[in-house]
């Protein structure tokens, strides 16, 4: 059985014949069901490996030029590109999704490392000249040292992107703690980034769970902590991470709303939302899962058309020669039963199932962890099915009498990451996307995901700490800002550098 390992200092982490953790986890392809390889979890040992070769290459890093650090991640970019295909084929044979998905996420991911290559541009500081007499000021946006990200399943590549380019061009030194469940990737780009011309110890990666990253999250040679997950764990990451002096970002759980308008194109709306709903089976933290739609008649128009283009969609592996499924299977048969479940209880609480996809079997694969597109009507708030974050293909109807209504439920969520209005009329989009609760907006755009020359981040409980990923907030965040005010003496000409006393204003 083939084995993932950590890599640190520049190795994967068996080929420097040091000892290994005796526990490790299951790998299995979602698509067939069966287990392909292991992966080895760290435990305090290792995993203070990892922080201690970080720390020894951070002092030599920091100090190097933005300009070279740039240039080995214009390489980095060169040689994902060479070989995305591979990269590709990889994400879906863990994860699960279908080939163009897992091509999209990996391009995202190129868009911040693209955004870091800027980073003589963007770490340059601030100057500004007599501010007072003879006095200058300038700003130095200098590393932190030891930077952390712990990233969840379902964007092996993609997430774990949104940090460490910027952690990296900023002259930090970086562990990643990818998630167990698809871990080979983080390794794939650590070999990348090391053929790029990284030197040994800037990039490493942990693989394990909890037990690594308690070690991570209270080491005191780790200066910053970024985390995407689960709510729950988000919760506990940037507390413990906060109560240890780190700095934190901590990305949480979805459950992002679209409110669809009587004038709303509906033909727009529905393609928009089928993508948005059913994408990578719904495991996004962006996938769109409730509708609100208001009044009755755009309910059942809009039901009509998702229920005939349901009626077409093809769910299978991601990965079948001379075809393209629609829809790859989800994570994990425990994950699977999970969301039956949720579903089973959206029945039992009163909703319309319109569209079952518990029981979905493709020939073939038998085993895998299928579950059909899925379509619930009349769903109301106090159902588990519209509170919680199911995070698989299951889409919920509600129905609103009027905007006011969709945007109070819209707003009263306990999540707040993303969220879409449809319509026609510029008005009303305008006053939702001034009075909605949510960090990301789309007018009639379903996904609304910042680019990397932006930032990423939600609202509510779907974000700790006050910056967001990559843009701005994540070169604000890899960085520390320290101001210098300078005056030099022109003494052997003047004499007026007596000592004052009194507090200095400029
Ligand atoms: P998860 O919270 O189970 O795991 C995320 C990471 O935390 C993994 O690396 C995992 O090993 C680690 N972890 C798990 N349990 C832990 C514990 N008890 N203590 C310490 N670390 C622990 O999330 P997941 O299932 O991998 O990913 C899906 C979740 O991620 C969804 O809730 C989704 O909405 C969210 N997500 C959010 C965003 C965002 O930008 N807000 C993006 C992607 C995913």
């Amino acid at each position: 059985m083939e084995t993932v390992f950590n890599f640190i200092n520049g190795a994967v982490h068996d080929a420097v014949g040091e000892p290994q953790s005796n526990r490790i986890s299951p790998i299995f392809d979602p698509a067939t069901g069966q287990q392909t390889k292991q992966v080895r979890l760290s435990d305090e040992a290792q995993t203070q490996h990892a922080i201690a070769a970080a720390q020894h290459a951070y002092a030599d890093w920091a100090k190097t030029s933005p300009l070279k650090r740039a240039r080995v991640l214009f390489a980095f970019k060169a040689l994902v590109e060479e070989n995305l295909e591979r990269l590709a084929r990889l994400i879906s044979s863990e994860h699960g999704k279908v080939y163009s998905d897992a091509i999209g996420e990996l391009a995202r991911g190129l868009e911040v490392v693209e955004f870091a290559c800027g980073i003589p541009h963007l770490q340059k500081g601030e100057h500004s000249s007599n501010v007072g007499t003879g006095v200058d000021s300038h700003s130095l946006m200098q590393p932190l040292g030891v930077c952390v990200g712990i990233t969840p399943f379902n964007f092996p590549a993609m997430v774990p992107m949104w940090m460490f380019p910027i952690a990296l061009a900023t002259g930090n030194t970086f562990v990643l703690k990818p998630s167990e469940k698809d871990p080979s990737l983080a390794v794939e780009l650590a070999l990348l980034l090391k053929q790029a011309g990284l030197p040994d110890g800037v990039f490493n990666v942990v693989q394990g769970d909890k037990e690594a990253v308690d070690v991570l999250l209270t080491d005191e040679r780790v200066q910053a902590v970024s985390f995407v997950g689960s709510t729950p764990i988000a919760e506990y990451i940037y507390a413990t991470a906060s109560a240890h002096g780190k700095r934190c970002q901590a990305l949480g759980g979805a459950k992002n709303h679209c409110l669809v308008m009587p004038d709303a194109d509906l033909d727009m709306a529905s393609n928009a939302i089928m993508g948005a709903a059913y994408g990578a089976a719904g495991e996004r933290c962006m996938a769109l899962s409730v509708v609100v739609a208001v009044g009755d008649e755009t309910a059942d128009r809009l039901i009509d058309k998702l229920r005939t283009q349901i009626a077409t969609m093809q769910v299978g592996p991601g990965i079948v020669e001379g075809k393209e499924n629609d829809m790859g299977p989800v994570i994990s048969a425990p994950h699977k039963q999970k969301i039956c479940d949720l579903v089973t209880n959206g029945v039992e609480q009163g909703a319309s199932l319109l569209v079952d996809g518990r029981d979905l079997t493709i020939s073939g694969y038998e085993q895998g962890y299928f579950v059909g597109p899925t379509l619930f009507d009349h769903v109301t708030p106090e159902m588990t099915i519209y509170q919680e974050e199911i995070f698989g293909p299951v889409l919920a109807i509600v129905r609103v009498p009027n905007y006011a209504t969709g945007l109070e439920l819209i707003n009263q969520h306990e999540y707040g990451n993303g969220t879409a209005i449809f319509t026609r009329d510029g008005e009303t989009a305008r006053q939702f996307e001034e009075e909605v609760l949510a960090g990301m907006v789309g007018v009639n755009v379903p996904l609304p995901v910042p680019m990397a020359f932006h930032s990423f981040g939600g609202w509510k409980r779907s974000i700790f700490g006050p910056l967001n990923m990559h843009g701005g907030d994540g070169v604000r965040f890899y960085t520390r800002m320290k101001t210098v005010t300078s005056r030099w003496p022109a003494s052997v000409r003047l004499e007026e550098h007596a000592s004052r006393f009194n507090f200095p204003t400029m």
